[in-house]
């Protein structure tokens, strides 16, 4: 199967259910706009708790047939929705870009990136065993079964609108489970496009569904799922605050939670690293998305023999990335998501300044681009004591703290309720073995700032969450273990 669409063909306003395109029940809507200008894109449904329950619906009248199906016809299913989406990749990087702000490379990358989850657990489908038990008692046989846990609602947030839901879809789908999904409202459009293309792959009716809405109708029509029996599973990555909100207001019901939250990575560059390497590193994992990831560093200790030498390096590198819309073929760095983004950032290095912080580059909004850029930044002297030590601040700005050892570096590292990514450098085998064992985070770069894989475990520990996705481990998070006992068998 082979189609290719138009940027325009592949923007869709409505919510997707039971195999159509329908608006909300109230007939609201709300705009999306664009990040670079704040002009609007286009008027999308506005949804409330009456969607979200035709949705479970049809997720509900979906699922027999759907967990019933052979795990390789699910697979094939899975193979179309990946190979549409490479083939529309030039597009689908575009939708991302103009409605998030990311350079269109990484647009496009995030294509890849997300389709390989989708090939990954495409092939994960006809690969998921059960155990016979060894005997344990005459006349019985006991084996563990694994079952799709059945509807999953996917709540997702707008900084990967295309990666973040592919990566929960994929395992869900795979596995036979229905979804209700509900993207950011800052960037629905790509999960709407996904879904397209999902339903020309062969998707049935009912097995996915999705529903657009704005924040403040988006907490009623999400309740309305974490209320309801059917629904078994919620799926979310997003902020600390809204997980533990999802995890209480789901309670009643006792769902199966994964929760990817909120993160303070630290990166650390200890006196015996290859300081050119650990500058790439931290140029890749520090300024991706604008700093907008929840696996970017926030915190960069340096130990105090390489500190200037390490800041000249950083700061020159910095000082020359390139701010501009994604429409500009040579961005590394476009615009935030939003002014409440924009407004934190500034907060955040002004308090850090107002303690004692020195600008080593950047420092302050571009508002000669735009409503939402904020320069490349690099501050010295940070401490504990400001904000952004504590709090993610999720934008391009690189806080140097100093340190003297390599205990002082691990307790300021795990002295934060975050435990997601980590990264430090060092050339010395037993320094890099003691600080892996020590670090308290899901993820360890090791002389590495790409960490991101289809193949490996993501996901947190501490108050960033539980669950992985992605790996031999995430399909995991979808299924139940049945336990059969047959008797009678002397
Ligand atoms: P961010 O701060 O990055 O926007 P959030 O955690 O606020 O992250 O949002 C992530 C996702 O959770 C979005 O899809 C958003 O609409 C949704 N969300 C936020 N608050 C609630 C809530 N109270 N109930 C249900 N969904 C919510």
């Amino acid at each position: 199967m082979s189609k290719t669409y138009a940027l325009s063909d592949l923007i869709r306003a409505d919510n997707f259910i039971d195999g159509q395109w329908v608006p909300a029940a109230s007939g609201k809507r709300f705009a999306v706009t664009d990040p670079a200008t704040g002009e609007r894109i286009v008027e999308v449904a506005d949804s409330g708790p009456a969607d979200a329950r035709a949705a479970t619906d049809a997720a509900a009248r979906a699922f027999p047939a759907w967990r019933d199906a052979l795990p390789k016809e699910r697979a094939a299913v899975l193979h179309r929705w990946h190979d549409l989406m490479i083939e529309n990749a030039d597009e689908l990087g575009r939708l991302i870009s103009l409605e998030q702000g990311k350079p269109l490379a990484e647009g496009r990358g995030e294509v890849l990136y997300g389709a390989s989850y989708v090939a990954w657990f495409a092939a994960e489908a006809t690969r998921v065993y059960g155990d016979i038990i060894p005997n344990q008692q005459r006349g019985k046989r006991m084996t563990a079964v694994k079952e799709p846990v059945g509807i999953v609602a996917a709540i997702t947030p707008w900084n990967f609108p295309l990666a973040m839901i592919a990566r929960k879809i994929a395992p869900a789908l795979a596995v036979g489970c229905t979804v209700v999904g509900k993207p950011a409202e800052d960037t629905p459009l790509t999960a709407l496009a996904l879904v397209l293309l999902a339903h020309e792959a062969g998707v049935p009716a009912g097995v996915l569904n999705l529903i657009t809405a704005s924040r403040e109708n988006a907490v009623p029509a999400v309740a309305d799922w974490l209320a309801d029996s059917r629904v078994h599973k919620i799926t979310f990555t997003g902020s600390t605050a809204v997980g533990k909100y999802l995890a209480r207001e789901s309670a009643g019901t006792l769902k199966k939670l994964s929760l990817e939250l909120g993160g303070n990575a630290p990166f650390i560059v200890f006196d015996d690293a290859d300081l050119d390497a650990a500058a790439t590193g931290l140029m890749a994992a520090k300024f991706r998305n604008g700093g907008q990831t929840c696996v970017c560093p926030n915190r960069v200790y340096v130990q105090s023999g390489v500190y200037e030498k390490f800041a000249d390096l950083l700061t020159t590198r910095v000082a020359a990335l390139k701010v501009a819309p994604a429409t500009d073929a040579a961005a590394q760095i476009g615009p935030m998501i939003n002014a409440r983004a924009i407004d934190k950032i500034g907060q955040h290095v002004d308090d850090a300044v107002s303690r004692g912080a020195r600008v080593l580059t950047g420092g302050r909004r571009l508002t000669e681009l735009g409503p939402n850029y904020y320069a490349p930044t690099v501050l010295a002297d940070a401490t504990k004591q400001m904000q952004l030590s504590c709090e993610e601040t999720f934008g391009p700005v690189a806080p140097l703290f100093r340190f003297d050892t390599e205990d002082e570096a691990i307790g300021a590292a795990n002295d934060t309720p975050f435990g997601l990514a980590s990264y430090f450098y060092s050339q010395d085998v037993r320094r890099i073995d003691r600080v892996a064992r020590r670090l308290e985070a899901g993820i360890v770069g090791i002389n590495e700032g790409a960490l991101a894989s289809e193949a490996a475990p993501f996901g947190g520990v501490k108050e960033s969450g539980y669950g992985r996705e992605g790996s031999k481990y995430g399909l995991d998070d979808y299924l139940s273990i049945k336990y059969l006992c047959q008797g009678g068998l002397e």
